[in-house]
């Protein structure tokens, strides 16, 4: 059996898997978040293949020996977490993402920790980083762009009904899960912020709304910002404003309009712009964004159909 059709077999039983849910009120000691007894250890789990490795530790797929239930193993490095002061950021990106439920948005199941380490048990993402898959690409065709595009304004959607900026969408960030359905899964700039503006410089720099470099309050609608340099970098390869040095992008982000070549259709240009605006209070809303003639056009009815079938994703 593959690791795919395991893994379509243990999500099955995952209905039946009791993983305790998580409470905002536990946190761990010396990170702060702390004291309660966690339901699981290391002991309960066996770890398998690494499947990647980031800026504090490792990706490793996993399963719990109770239930067969398979996972992705995130751990973290308590001391490089101390080290670069991002505790405060991972307890943030914990509590987000795991009252998060969307089938575009990577399940946090449950965290343990033990002296030197911090253990995620994360959705299994079998097709790992949309990054690559760009990569490999260059670039993805004007339906597929959509296809894609419409699972991520879906899942930034349901955020902002939970009152959660996301502030750092880019393909780095999106995983590919089962059947190919997309994954925002990083929250580690991720804010729940239900009333007030906020000022924090955060993200990555090219998908910067012009509100942020200019330091100016910022509300949700960087959100759309910056799934419209989504949009933008999937059809083109690269993001928008893309400049040899950091002012050159800080200058063409305040000032410039994208451009693009004469291939591209005027219906994706159009929808980019809308979502490009340099004003927040003018850019597209979540419904003129969906019922755009380009995303209904390539992810309704048939033509939805044939782009699930080719691409995966959940309709
Ligand atoms: P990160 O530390 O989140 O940047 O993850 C490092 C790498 O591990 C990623 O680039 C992915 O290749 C892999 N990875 C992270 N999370 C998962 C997951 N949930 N499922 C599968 N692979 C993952």
């Amino acid at each position: 059996m593959d690791l795919r059709s395991l893994y379509v077999e243990l999500e099955r039983a995952a209905d039946a898997c009791t993983m305790a849910p998580f409470e905002e009120s536990v946190f761990m000691d010396d990170m702060a978040l702390g004291g309660e007894v966690p339901w699981f250890s290391l002991k309960d789990i066996d770890v398998g293949k690494r499947l990647g490795s980031g800026k504090f530790g490792a990706v490793y797929a996993a399963r719990e020996r109770r239930t067969g239930f398979v996972f992705a193993l995130k751990v973290l490095d308590k001391r490089q977490l101390i080290k670069h002061r991002v505790e405060h950021q991972l307890r943030r990106e914990i509590e987000i993402q795991s009252h998060c439920r969307h089938v575009n948005i990577l399940r946090l199941y449950s965290f343990f920790h033990d002296e030197k380490r911090v253990y995620l048990m994360l959705e299994m993402a079998p097709g790992g980083e949309l990054y690559s898959l760009l990569q490999q690409r260059g670039t993805f065709s004007e339906a597929r762009s959509a296809w894609y595009f419409k699972q991520m304004v879906e899942a930034i959607q349901y955020c902002h009904t939970k009152h959660i900026m996301h502030r750092d969408i880019k393909p780095e960030n999106i995983l590919i899960g089962l059947n190919d359905t997309l994954k925002i899964a990083d929250f580690g700039w991720a804010v729940h912020a239900p009333k007030s503006r906020r000022e924090t410089f955060c993200g990555t720099l090219d998908y910067l709304p012009p509100e942020m470099v200019g330091n100016k309050q910022y509300t949700h609608g960087v959100d759309i910002w910056g799934l419209g340099v989504l949009l933008y970098e999937f059809l083109m390869g690269r993001p928008p404003f893309e400049d040899n040095d950091e002012r050159g992008t800080y200058r063409k982000i305040k000032n410039s309009v994208p451009e693009f070549p004469p291939h591209i259709s005027r219906e994706a240009k159009d929808l980019v712009k809308k979502m490009l605006h340099k004003d927040p209070e003018q850019r597209a809303t979540f419904p003129e964004i969906l019922a755009h003639p380009w995303v209904a056009r390539s992810c309704t009815g048939t033509n939805a159909q044939r782009l699930q079938d080719r691409y995966g994703g959940i309709v």
